[in-house]
Parts: structure tokens; C-alpha cells; sequence
């Protein structure tokens, strides 16, 4: 059986914005497709974006409907900066496949910029600066040698000691390092925006419709839903969250809990370039702006799963963020007009497992975990489609499930 998780709860600050609405029709018969797509967030809305672009027939479903997952409750700061350091992840994988790893996530961010502007999806795409500040996981001086290293990988990054953080930014913190091309947009709208696409070139949309059962053979996939229909497809995409379906190995990531914030439109009173701003501390602070002005800020992340615990702590937790940022930024309005919380996947290294399962090689899993989950779900639809069509993606092995 499929794992069933309560993925959020609160108000996440994205109800504020309609988002495109995908309709979905029941599935009152078997079906067929080439390729059936389990889960309509934004994993799985890239994933038959890229997939109907060349040609195939997909069907997507969701136990929910669109949009109802962890994507509704994302901050989406779009950062090609991985959530583990490349110093830190060059000491767990080696530092060919960390560079490697960095290396492909801001591809991955350019190519979805590209990506949202050939498909002209209206999504408030903007480009941001980011600042990553000195915390308790990296001193302003291993910070330093973090920028260092990034740049040795061919990603540039520079250093700023307090003086120019300050007078840049005004922040009061020892050190940062700053980086340039992420991405803040709208996730609803950016997933909308995907469905609708493969929607036009023929995809089919049913829900809610649980799948609940996977048989493979050499050549199809059949899955049977929870209501009885059954899909069979060439090949199956697992894009089902952190709801893992129990085919897909689990022992190599956990879920924990973490809540987030947003304020009132402030547009006069957001920071210099509207920089996505995180610091290198546990429990970690993470900012950004929304293009009308809101500050959404997250953070204080705990290791445990338990919903009712987690839900409970929207009150205590929204405050405690909205204290930090105010002890960051003391001219700004630091009450929360939104609060939510949700579970959040993590993995040892900070890398997502993407790719077939282990001798399973027509179901594929597209599983973006944690704070970078945009960007590797952009990566994800890259190397699932050209698997699909039988070519092979440079970096598969690095996300591979059977990797070392
Ligand atoms: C508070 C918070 C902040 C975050 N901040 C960021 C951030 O700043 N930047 C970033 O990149 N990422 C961030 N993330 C992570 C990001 O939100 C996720 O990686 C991303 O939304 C996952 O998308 P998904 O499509 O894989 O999953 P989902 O959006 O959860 O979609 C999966 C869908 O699969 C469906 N499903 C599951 N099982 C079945 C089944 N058996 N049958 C049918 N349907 C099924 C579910 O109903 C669901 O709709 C954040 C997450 C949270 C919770």
C-alpha cells in the first residue's frame, strides 16, 4: 500500500494568488498511455511537460488533485545552491561528483528560467541575488573557503566580509557569500502553467484517483487505483512527493517538519535586490520577498514526522520566525498574515534519487527532496525523459537509486 502522509497545513501565503485551474475528469474505465504519471505537483507537471514535448501520450494522476501536495506549501526560492555545501558534500561523495552536483543544479536553474520563458508561463519569474550567511554550521572564515571552493568548481561566488554585507544589504552578520541567478516565482501558478502545457498536446488528467498497486513486466506497467480501474503504460513516473509508493527504496531519506511565514505586501521595505537570504545555522533562517512585496520566511526545522505535534507548533513556530527576522531586519512589519507548516524530505547528502528503481526499469522515481525539491525536480524531468526516450543523461549515475 501507498503511504499516506497529512504533506501541510495552515495557510500557505500562495492561496493570496489564483493560480490557472487544471481540470481533471474521473477514471471510469481502464486506460492506456505511454507513459502514466503518478502525482501532480511540480515534479510530475515537469515531468509530462518535458514527456509530451516529445510525443508521448500521457496520462497523470493524483490522489488529491493538482496542486494539492507539498508544491502549495513551498517557499520556492529556486537555488541552484544545493542545501549541503559543496565543501561539506566533497567530504561525503568525493569532490568530482560535489563539484559535479553543484554544477548541474544552476544548469538546471538556468534551463528552467529558459524553460518558463519559452513556454511563456506567467509565473512572476524573477532572478535573484542570494545571500548565504555565516552561522553556526560555517564560521565567516569556512564560509570563505566555501566560496573558494565554488569558484575552483566554475561557479562564481564572492565573499563579503560585515563591512560591505552591511553597507550593501545592511545586514549585521560577519560574513556572507553572494551569488547570482536563482529564481523566485510562484509555484502554483509555474505547475499550473506546466500541466496546462502537456495539456494541450493531449495529456489526460484524472482525479482523484489513487494508484495503489504496480505489476511490471518486460514490457508494460500496470497500475491499479484505488476506485478499481486500471492504467497500463510503457513506463511509470513515481512523482508522488514525500509519499513514497512502497516499490521505491526508503532507507536513504527521512521526513521531518518545518514551518514558514509571510508578512504583508511591504514593497518600500524589502531589502536590496530582494535577495533570497539563508544562513549556514541549525536550526537554519531562510527569507525571501514576493514580487508585490510580502517577506515568506522560513525555517526551524525539527527531526520528527508526527503531524498533530507538527500542526500544533504553527503558533509558537510562526512567532519564533517572525522574531528572528525582525532581529535581522528591525524596520520591517514582521507579522505573520500567513503560517503553515509541512513534512519535508531530506536525504543523508542532500541529494534526491532520481531515476528507474533497481531492476524495475520501466518505474521511474522523481523524487526532489528537500529545500532545493524545485531544482531537482527540474533535473529529475531532464533525466527521466531522456531515459524515457532511451538516451542517457550525463549525471543520471550521481542521482541514481543504485549509486554508491
Ligand atoms: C514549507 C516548505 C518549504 C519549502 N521550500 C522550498 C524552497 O524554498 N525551494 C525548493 O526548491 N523546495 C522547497 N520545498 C520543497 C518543495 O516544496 C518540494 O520538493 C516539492 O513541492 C515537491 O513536489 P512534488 O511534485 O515532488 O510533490 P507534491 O507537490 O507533494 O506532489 C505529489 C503528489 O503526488 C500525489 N500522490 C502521492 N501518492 C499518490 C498515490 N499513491 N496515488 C496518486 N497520487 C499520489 C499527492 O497527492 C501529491 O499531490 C519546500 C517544502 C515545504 C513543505
Amino acid at each position: 500500500m501507498p503511504r499516506k502522509l497529512d504533506l501541510r497545513s495552515g495557510r500557505p501565503v500562495w492561496s493570496a494568488y489564483r493560480a490557472p485551474a487544471v481540470p481533471t475528469a474521473a477514471l471510469t474505465r481502464d486506460a492506456k498511455a505511454d507513459v502514466l504519471i503518478v502525482g501532480m505537483g511540480i515534479s510530475g507537471a515537469m515531468t509530462a511537460e518535458a514527456l509530451t514535448a516529445h510525443g508521448h501520450a500521457v496520462i497523470c494522476i493524483d490522489r488529491r488533485g493538482p496542486l494539492k501536495g507539498s508544491t502549495s506549501a513551498t517557499t520556492a526560492l529556486v537555488q541552484f545552491e544545493i542545501d549541503q555545501p559543496l565543501s561539506t558534500l566533497s567530504k561525503q561523495i568525493g569532490k568530482a561528483s560535489a563539484e559535479q552536483a553543484w554544477r548541474r543544479s544552476r544548469l538546471a536553474v538556468s534551463n528552467l528560467a529558459a524553460r518558463i520563458a519559452e513556454l511563456d508561463i506567467n509565473c512572476s519569474p524573477s532572478r535573484k541575488p542570494s545571500l548565504y550567511l555565516a552561522g553556526t554550521v560555517l564560521s565567516p572564515s569556512k564560509l570563505r573557503d566555501e566560496a573558494e571552493a565554488r569558484r575552483q568548481a566554475g561557479i562564481a561566488a564572492t565573499y563579503l566580509t560585515a563591512v560591505p554585507l552591511a553597507e550593501k544589504f545592511g545586514i549585521d552578520r560577519e560574513g556572507a557569500i553572494l551569488s547570482h541567478g536563482n529564481i523566485a516565482l510562484d509555484p502554483r501558478k509555474l505547475t499550473a502553467g506546466l500541466l496546462l502545457k502537456a495539456a494541450e498536446r493531449k495529456a489526460r488528467f484524472h482525479a482523484p484517483v489513487e494508484a495503489t498497486a504496480i505489476e511490471d513486466s518486460a514490457d508494460e506497467v500496470v497500475v491499479a487505483t484505488r476506485d478499481g480501474p486500471t492504467v497500463t503504460a510503457r513506463h511509470v513516473v513515481l512523482a508522488t512527493g514525500y509519499e513514497l509508493v512502497d516499490i521505491v527504496p526508503t532507507a536513504a531519506h527521512r521526513i521531518i517538519s518545518t514551518w514558514a511565514i509571510a508578512t504583508r505586501p511591504q514593497p518600500r521595505k524589502i531589502w536590496p535586490g530582494a535577495a533570497f537570504i539563508w544562513e549556514a545555522s541549525d536550526p537554519y533562517l531562510y527569507m525571501r520577498a514576493t514580487s508585490d512585496g510580502r517577506v515568506v520566511c522560513g525555517g526551524e526545522d525539527e527531526d520528527f514526522v508526527d503531524e498533530t505535534r507538527r500542526d500544533g507548533l504553527i503558533a509558537d513556530k510562526s512567532a519564533r520566525i517572525a522574531e528572528k527576522l525582525g532581529r535581522l531586519f528591525p524596520h520591517l512589519d514582521v507579522r505573520p498574515e500567513f503560517a503553515w507548516t509541512g513534512s519535508f524530505g531530506t536525504t543523508t547528502t542532500g541529494l534526491p534519487y532520481i531515476g528507474a528503481i533497481p531492476r524495475h526499469p520501466r518505474i521511474h522515481a522523481v523524487m526532489g527532496y528537500g529545500g532545493n525539491g524545485i531544482t531537482f525536480s527540474q533535473i529529475a524531468s531532464e533525466i527521466v525523459s531522456a531515459s524515457i526516450n532511451g538516451l542517457s543523461d550525463t549525471d543520471a549515475e550521481l542521482f541514481a537509486f543504485n549509486r554508491r
